[in-house]
């Protein structure tokens, strides 16, 4: 086919021009001078994406890996976890705790919502013996397309005088939708590069608190190659203590200038107002947005159920097929009900408007049940000047 690819999952995202460019050059010896700059560089810089002024640790690992980097940091075999079931990604977390030997506890939900932050609250009262150590939200469930309030989880936790950390993923939300990793008092804050970071895959992040780095140094789970300690040090002469992704540390610097330049006000203003004409697309569609709570709608993905009797991956199917567009699938218990529009990264009006003329298109050639006029009605938004609050 000609053209690009749409890459429209949320995540992989689509990765600008100048940040292949910067990839795109002479891998360095990553125990030399220049090397040492390029590290100071970035970790001077990139924690302002996080909003921390504490330090933020770099990865050679897709996000699965810096979760269980949050994990076997600040954990001792056993410990209580608890983890608020907002989607897949959600429960992915739960199961990877449960195989690092520790206690995960579940709030479930029903995969249309944010995380509960009453339910936390009322958790940890009943916790008077504090054997909960950490309290585990997704904040932006990339499977359902809801974004739990992260303040308001931070404030009932607070209320409730509960020492446990609390651990935060925002692997489909940093760059995309405001997150502030000090203001919201978070000790671990899990990233990757490859979805608002608009890197390809293969860096991942955890941004940490004093109180977390304090309970590292007694935490008693195995790690070795997740070592914070060792990283932290050999990062202090612009080190690692092993070969870093060299190319993609040139990418994430790029990353980061470009999100710095555009400011990341506009950045999440953007992402704001790409999301809402997506959603007045679905709407006028006569489709229904998974997520139910109209405050809790992510900014960078839409999950859009599919009528009764209709196959979301038949469908996603001949939209790559007619279009050479990909479109998340549905994950779990969702396979097969949803598909999901991935709107964040590197984007802008256009994009969206062939993103969405594609799912248009395709709905009809599926012979899905729809209204015609999605597209019509999201140009009108993009073209009327207006953005969410
Ligand atoms: C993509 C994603 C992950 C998984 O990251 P990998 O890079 O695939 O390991 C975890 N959590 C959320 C919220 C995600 O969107």
């Amino acid at each position: 086919m000609s053209g690009r690819h749409f890459l429209q999952i949320p995540g992989p995202t689509n990765v600008p021009d100048r940040i292949l460019r910067a990839i795109d050059a002479p891998t360095m010896d990553h125990r030399g001078p220049s090397f040492a700059a390029l590290t100071r560089d970035i970790l001077e810089h990139l924690p302002k994406i996080f909003k921390t002024e504490q330090p933020v640790l770099i990865f050679p690992a897709s996000g699965t890996g810096a979760w269980e980097a949050a994990l076997v940091n600040c954990l001792s075999p056993n410990d209580r976890v608890l983890m608020c079931e907002t989607g897949q990604f959600a429960s992915l977390w739960f199961h990877l705790a449960e195989k690092l030997g520790l206690s995960p506890q579940v709030i479930p939900t029903d995969w249309r919502r944010g995380a509960d932050a009453a339910a936390i609250e009322e958790r940890l009262r009943e916790d008077t013996a504090h054997q909960i150590k950490a309290v585990c939200v997704v904040h932006n469930e990339t499977s359902t397309g809801a974004t739990s309030n992260i303040r308001a989880v931070r404030e009932a936790i607070d209320r409730t005088g509960h020492p446990a950390l609390l651990m935060v993923d925002t692997i489909s939300s940093l760059a995309s939708i405001d997150y502030r990793h000090d203001e919201w008092g978070v000790d671990v804050t899990v990233a990757g590069s490859q979805k608002g970071l608009m890197l390809p895959p293969g860096l991942s992040f955890n941004a940490i608190s004093q109180k977390a780095l304090a309970t590292a140094e007694h935490a008693t789970l195995p790690k070795a190659y997740w070592g914070w300690r060792e990283i932290l040090n050999a990062n202090a002469t612009g080190h690692f203590p092993y070969t870093p992704s060299t190319n993609l540390l040139y990418g994430l610097k790029t990353a980061v200038d470009m999100l710095l330049e555009e400011g990341l006000d506009s950045v999440f203003q953007r992402h704001a107002r790409h999301a809402e004409a997506t959603r007045t697309a679905v709407r006028a569609w006569g489709l229904e947005i998974l997520c139910l709570e109209p405050a809790e709608y992510s900014n960078s993905l839409t999950a859009v159920l599919m009528p009764e009797g209709h196959d979301a991956d038949q469908f996603r199917k001949t939209v790559l097929e007619h279009f050479d567009m990909s479109l998340g699938n549905g994950l779990g218990r969702l396979s097969g009900k949803v598909f999901r529009i991935g709107h964040l990264g590197d984007f802008n009006d256009l994009m969206l408007a062939g993103t969405l003329s594609g799912v248009e298109m395709g709905l009809k050639i599926a012979g899905i049940p729809y209204k015609v006029g999605g597209v019509q009605a999201a140009l009108d938004y993009l073209a009327s000047g207006s953005s969410p609050d």
